[in-house]
């Protein structure tokens, strides 16, 4: 009955409420996580299983689907599914402070990580795209980059503008599950924003969920709006229709300079992400699907195209960067020789606060019951009175953000605090004060998690840009400490063969069993992060691994 009501559902719906399914509140949170992945309200595409990110899957086939929700439904506190790809694989024995899930989705050995090969196995069915979070079942909807994207536009503001974003236009394409965040990240920095989407129900789905104030076809009609709310210092954001190359053109043409500009479409996948100049949706879809590699050459010219005209803007004053996208290497590919002159945002704005141990914390209230985050929030601040910025986040966010499915909040923390939050959270269930287990989660893109040379870990201090030991590193890490489900993918983010990553889940039940495992999991994994830029030689890091005590 469980399988007919949840997962034989057109769209996937997550159950809530304080009652079990499964047989221990690990298994219920990987299974609630899984189909809220999912679900209608946070997938963008529920029906071919792609939750965002171009082709991120959480289960390869509806099948493998219906199967991992009958094995999550049925795992013993003895156990620990496999997933490979999307596919449940098998069951092995393990231990009740072992992972219930191990998951390893999109690995290739490096002399075959390309998109080429991932492709063809893929066609085949032996393969699917996992993305960061997606097939790691901890995709909270476009919530979970917004207050990265919000760190790094006001990093951005503070460099640049003198910390004062209003009277300024922020410029950018793509408005998908990740890049949607782009609008409201904007206006909450003060910002005037302008974002293109070649896909309409891209941006109605920014509209539908608050993320963006306005929509238009009318290229003329964007930018008069943007203007005048730039003259007017008014935080507003438009969405335009359209291809962002040629949007571009046109405000090159028009003499117009954005402040600050960068991008978002799904560039890292050049034929099942990125849309070639000149071409209407409907005609990438077909062309995808009858000349795969006809339309990579033609992703590849239009990337060069597009980032052309950045380049150009960037000469004429623009604040340019790279969103993390890889749209600079694929411009290259496709003849643009100097992408990279363009600057990749991490090195940029976040490297800093990776020397912290900082990232992209998250969390999930199993109950379905937004009260609950309410209460997380209200005691976060509580904890954490002194932290002011932190403080100022968790009250805009619980104004602007809109949620989607389960209801859930991030906020970036570092070494320290995650421990104390986590701990924190596991006793509000203890006590009852909120109705159901709270889920614990981050991104992939996080300060110890990941290698990835054009994004994450671009232009380290001492070189070791490729260098994936780090990441396989976190994943052992994550697993002896006893997270509840664990991963390790490839390509996120930035696609075959550019990025390694690992993610980690943790589950607080109110017991003192999640008390053990969160005390070794929410401090070793940010340590994770110290470690690798302290190693690397960054003098920060090595600061806080004094400061934390660290044996580094
Ligand atoms: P998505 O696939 O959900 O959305 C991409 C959007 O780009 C789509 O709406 C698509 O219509 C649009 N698009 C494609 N070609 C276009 C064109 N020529 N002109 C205008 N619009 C176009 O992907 P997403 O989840 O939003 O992620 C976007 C990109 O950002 C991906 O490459 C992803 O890997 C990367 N990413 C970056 C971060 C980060 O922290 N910076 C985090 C996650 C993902």
């Amino acid at each position: 009955q469980f399988i007919q009501t949840y997962a034989n559902h057109p769209m996937y719906l997550a159950p809530r409420g304080p009652q079990l399914h499964a047989k221990s509140w690990q298994a219920e949170a990987a299974l609630r996580m899984f189909l809220n992945n999912l679900s209608e309200e946070v997938a963008e595409d529920p029906e071919r299983l792609v939750v965002y990110g171009g082709i991120g899957q959480a289960a390869r086939t509806p099948q493998d689907a219906r199967k991992i929700v009958e094995l999550l439904l049925t795992l013993e506190e003895d156990e620990s599914l496999l997933i490979q790809s999307g596919k449940p694989v098998g069951k092995i024995r393990s231990h009740a402070e072992a992972p219930r899930v191990l998951i390893a989705n999109s690995n290739l050995v490096p002399h075959w990580a390309t998109w080429e090969h991932f492709n063809q196995l893929r066609e085949r069915g032996l393969m699917m795209y996992g993305q960061m979070t997606a097939g790691s079942w901890i995709y909270i909807g476009t919530q979970g980059i917004l207050q990265g994207t919000y760190e790094t536009f006001a990093a951005c503001g503070r460099i640049h503008f003198n910390g004062d974003l209003r009277h300024k236009l922020l410029v950018s394409g793509g408005l998908g599950g990740m890049g949607g965040a782009q609008p409201l990240a904007a206006t909450m920095a003060g910002a005037t924003f302008l974002g293109v989407d070649i896909d309409p129900e891209r941006i109605r789905k920014r509209l539908e969920t608050r993320y963006i104030d306005k929509m238009t076809y009318d290229y003329r009609e964007a930018v008069r709006l943007a203007l005048a709310a730039k003259d007017k210092g008014e935080a507003v954001s438009i969405g335009l229709v359209g291809d962002i190359g040629d949007v571009l053109e046109k405000l090159l043409q028009d003499g117009i300079t954005p402040d600050i500009l960068t991008d978002q479409t799904s560039a890292h996948d050049p034929i099942n992400g990125y849309v070639p100049h000149g071409m209407c949706l409907p005609q990438a879809l077909a062309l995808r699907k009858s000349d795969p590699e006809q339309y990579r050459q033609l992703s590849l010219k239009s990337m060069a195209r597009h980032v052309g005209f950045m380049l150009e803007l960037q000469r004429r004053g623009s604040r340019t960067f790279d969103y993390g996208n890889n749209l600079r290497e694929f411009a290259k590919q496709g003849g643009e020789t100097q992408a990279f002159q363009i600057p990749g945002f991490v090195p940029e704005y976040i490297r800093p606060l990776f020397c912290e141990g900082k990232g992209p914390f998250r969390w999930v209230a199993l109950s379905g019951d937004p009260e609950d985050i309410k209460v997380t929030d209200e005691a976060l601040k509580k904890l954490f009175p002194q932290d002011k910025h932190m403080i100022h986040w968790l009250q805009q966010a619980a104004v602007r953000v809109a949620f989607q499915g389960l209801p859930s909040r991030i906020c970036w923390l570092g070494m320290g605090d995650r421990e104390k939050a986590g701990l924190l959270f596991n006793q509000l269930v203890r006590e009852g004060k909120v109705k159901a287990p709270i889920v614990i989660g981050r991104d992939h893109l996080d300060c110890g998690s990941v290698a990835s040379p054009y994004r994450e870990t671009e232009g380290m201090l001492d070189g070791s840009d490729a260098v994936s030991d780090w990441p396989l590193l976190n994943l052992m890490a994550n697993t002896s400490g006893g997270a509840t489900w664990v991963s390790f993918h490839h390509g996120g983010g930035v696609g075959m063969g550019y990025s390694q990553h690992a993610g980690m889940v943790i589950v607080a039940d109110g017991t003192d069993r999640a008390d053990r495992c969160i005390r070794r999991v929410l401090h070793n994994d940010p340590a994770m992060g110290i470690f690798r830029h302290a190693d690397a030689g960054y003098e920060t890091a090595q600061e806080n691994s004094d400061t934390f005590g660290l044996s580094l």
